[in-house]
């Protein structure tokens, strides 16, 4: 599914004709492989990509509905692993109004790749952190990746949420979780 694909209400929304909603956009970083652009398309359009070109940065958007009759456009930068230079990198993460780290369960060294990306990023005090492990669907019993990343977001400060980009498990609560302290955040802001 390309970025330009729009549902009839999205189209209302992007032709000024629906209320304006809030938008919030979150950059999805973190190494190759690890499943940011099926954790993206998962989230904006309800289908998991096998196959998804490893070098191409977009942004994908779709409106959300609350319970309570509000909502928001939820903006997603999938970001292109490790190729990017850090410089660009800093960049993207700037333009986020949140973070998603994101890993793959099962492959350890995406955790301690994220680890050495993290102390690269100038995040604002105001730009919250998710932490994801992805592909909770592989994860085996050792766990070990998972036990490591308990640590990594108590030692962080950041919530730590397992994900699958394939069954879908778990990846609206990481991205509510982030709107979440996206909320949160830009309210004592403002108070
Ligand atoms: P990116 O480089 O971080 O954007 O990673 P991709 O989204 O391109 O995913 C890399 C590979 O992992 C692809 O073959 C995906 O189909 C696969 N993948 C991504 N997420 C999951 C997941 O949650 N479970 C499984 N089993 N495979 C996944
Ligand atoms: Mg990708």
């Amino acid at each position: 599914p390309s970025s330009q694909e729009e549902s009839p209400e999205a189209s209302l929304y992007s032709k000024g004709v629906a209320k304006k909603l809030p938008e919030y956009k979150a950059v999805v970083v973190g190494t190759s492989g690890v499943g940011k652009s099926a954790l993206t398309i998962q989230m904006t359009h309800q289908c998991f990509v096998e196959d998804h070109d490893p070098t191409i940065q977009d942004s994908y958007w779709k409106e959300v509905a609350l319970d309570n009759g509000s909502g928001y456009v939820l903006n997603v930068l999938d970001t292109a692993g490790q190729d990017i230079h850090k410089a660009l990198r800093n960049q993207c993460l700037a333009a986020g109004d949140g973070v998603l780290g994101v890993f793959a369960l099962d492959d350890p060294s995406s955790l301690d790749q994220l680890q050495q990306m993290r102390a690269t990023w100038n995040l604002r005090h105001t730009q919250p952190l998710v932490l994801v492990g992805n592909k909770c669907d592989l994860m085996t019993a050792a766990g070990d990746a998972h036990d490591t990343a308990t640590v990594l977001a108590q030692a962080w400060g950041v919530p730590f949420v397992e994900t699958s980009a394939k069954t879908g498990q778990g990846v609206e609560e990481a991205f509510s979780l982030l709107i979440r302290e996206i909320q949160r955040v830009k309210m004592a802001v403002a108070e």
